[in-house]
């Protein structure tokens, strides 16, 4: 090759690169354009802000809504200034200095003292029951949630009696509150087929599985989700061609993992968490971690489709110092493999779940599993009534008190369970469980690869028509920004808002959302970062309590919550996957480091 040759193909290059920095992230009228870009990103910002002294001539301009005097924050760009916000039919059509012509039907919100930052983006969570699932983004939309991705943990919402499209179709019909996609879990599929509970799948019902998913796919589904834990037939065969399937249709995969990991370190040696003790510390080093497969298969599975994976909620996961473990594992896969993987967590230190299948369905006894995870009885307490022989044992929110009367109960579910019929997958009870480590949470949440999912969904009791629903289901957002920022100090201010939104944009492909610039769909939050906190707790009466501190929920330019309450508006919007999902988490962490370059990785 001649130096002439090279000198023009470098010129070309330049050129290329140069149109491709002048043109905005959210310009692309195809959402399937993979990334977005922060180098296309920050030339906006450059190009907005130097527009942004053009403004006070701009006197023509028209915008539906206004939102001024708030301290504008994009992740994306670096952006952080007093700016107002325009927005014209659901669209940010300018972000500026100053003040913007507001007139007519134009509305105006003062977002004086507050921080106006996109809207956030859950990247794991459930419908609830059937049709709540209008009802659970109501429930999310007031924690600033103003995307959601359901079907997760292995169940589609659809169930086996609708299919995806229709699903989808009815969901269109229903007035959303924020804006919804979902996930095709391999559970479902599992039964959509006729396999029992704790079956494996035979190769033709993995055929038949396939075959449902690639319809699922076709209709807009983003992937699979894997539920293994919470039936242990499935296999990791099946895992994998079904991996294989949505990575041909452009989707991804999520999962619940298999079995909850612990350190035997500090199984030997308790450190009386939550606090970092000499023993915790010394785990990190030693790591001898029991269920190591749970991880391992499904990095495997990301592998061998070399499909964009997320594995969910890691921190009720991974117990007793096996968190380090755990991430360090999924980081190395990352780096040194280049696979696309990522994970979630909720932020919660209590959640609700079947007491059977903590107990791994009666195979692991439960003093053995307290010892395990390093955890109590005490922290475990009924999230309902329950009853022998028609007598009250233990009331809703009774703690229990002793290793013998959980062992009592364990044996109680199990009969339970059997006298429910071996392929039934019903018979236990629910029960809180305080086990989730803080530090954990605290380790998790500092790595650029981690998301928040809020693992939520509303239900409702079938006789007395109240709530059924887990505190998180309110505030995973709003505790992230104050419980772990603001009053931990785990993550900075724009760490934890570059977490909630662009991260997760970029890594699902959602190229107008997660972004406040121009051109940009205007889901926005706005928040005040002094007193925005979770308040919903794991308590009688309190299982439902929105956060307090977000002001505006902002959904496709329409305002849907103000200042904690409802206006009525339901713009949200069925999100049909049309491209392909980029699972790019190295172009997630080369944005991270760019953001914040101090920070080790
Ligand atoms: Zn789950």
């Amino acid at each position: 090759m001649s130096y002439r040759s090279r000198k023009s193909e470098l010129i070309i290059a330049v050129l290329l690169a140069l149109a491709a920095m002048i043109l905005p992230a959210c310009s692309s009228s195809d959402n399937g354009a993979a990334g977005g870009g922060s180098s296309n990103s920050e030339a906006m910002y450059a190009l907005s802000t130097e527009k942004s002294s053009l403004a006070s001539v701009e006197s023509l301009a028209e915008y539906d809504l206004v939102i001024q005097n708030g301290r504008v924050i994009d992740p994306a760009t670096g952006r952080d200034q007093t700016a107002t916000v325009g927005i014209k039919d659901g669209v940010i059509t300018k972000i500026a200095p100053g003040a913007l012509p507001c007139e007519g039907d134009c509305q105006v919100v003062d977002a004086s003292g507050l921080i106006v930052s996109p809207g956030f983006i859950n990247t794991h969570t459930h419908e609830g029951g059937g049709m709540q699932f209008v009802e659970s983004g109501q429930a999310y939309v007031q924690d600033g949630i103003t995307f959601w991705l359901g079907g997760n943990c292995g169940y589609s919402p659809n169930g086996t009696s609708m299919s995806m499209p229709a699903w989808l179709d009815e969901a269109e019909l229903q007035g959303l509150y924020n804006n919804y996609a979902t996930l095709s879990g391999h559970n479902t599929l599992r039964r959509n087929v006729g396999i029992g509970f704790n079956k494996p799948e035979s190769p033709e019902q993995i055929t038949q599985m396939a075959a449902i998913l690639e319809g699922d796919l076709a209709a807009g589904s983003f992937g699979v989700s894997y539920g293994t834990f919470y039936d242990p037939g499935g296999t990791k065969e099946a895992m994998i061609a079904l991996a294989k399937a949505s990575k041909a249709e452009g989707g991804m995969a999520a999962s619940h993992t298999r079995e909850i990991t612990f350190d035997l370190l500090n199984i030997l040696f308790p450190y009386d968490g939550p606090a970092f003790t000499p023993s915790f510390y010394l785990s990190q080093k030693i790591n001898l971690v029991i269920f190591k497969d749970s991880i391992t298969e499904a990095i495997d599975t990301c592998k061998e489709a070399d499909i964009p994976y997320i594995i969910s909620h890691l921190t009720d996961m991974a117990y007793n110092g096996s968190i380090t473990w755990a991430l360090d594992t999924i980081q190395q896969a990352i780096r040194w493999q280049g696979l696309p993987l990522a994970s979630d967590v909720i932020g919660y230190d209590t959640f609700k779940n079947d007491f059977y299948a903590l107990t791994r369905y009666g195979m692991i006894p439960v003093g053995t599993l307290f010892k395990m995870a390093g955890v109590k009885p005490e922290q475990f307490w009924m999230a309902e009534d329950v009853f022998v022989d028609d007598e009250l044992y233990m009331a809703a929110y009774e703690r229990m008190t002793s290793v013998s009367q959980a062992e009592y109960l364990a044996a109680m579910f199990k009969a339970g369970r059997a006298h429910a019929g071996p392929d039934s997958d019903s018979g236990s009870v629910a029960i809180w469980c305080n086990i989730v480590d803080p530090v954990s949470t605290m380790l998790a949440i500092k790595r650029p690869f981690v998301f928040m999912g809020n693992d939520g969904g509303v239900g409702r009791n079938s006789h007395t028509g109240a709530v059924d629903v887990q505190p998180r289901s309110y505030s995973c957002f709003s505790r992230l920004l104050g419980h772990w920022s603001r009053d931990l100090g785990a993550i900075s201010l724009k760490q934890a808002l570059f977490k909630a939104t662009i991260a997760p944009a970029l890594w699902l492909g959602l190229d107008k959302k997660g972004r406040l610039q121009e051109g940009c769909d205007a889901d926005i939050t706005i928040f005040n970062p002094d007193t925005i906190i979770d308040r919903a707790k794991a308590e009688a009466g309190q299982l439902d309590l929105p956060p307090l501190g977000i002001e505006y929920v902002i959904v496709n330019g329409q305002i849907v919550v103000e200042h904690g309450t409802f206006t009525g508006n339901t713009p949200g919007k069925v999100v049909r996957r049309t491209w392909q999902i980029p699972g790019n988490t190295r172009q997630v962490i080369a944005l991270y480091h760019k953001r914040f370059p101090l920070l080790p990785f």
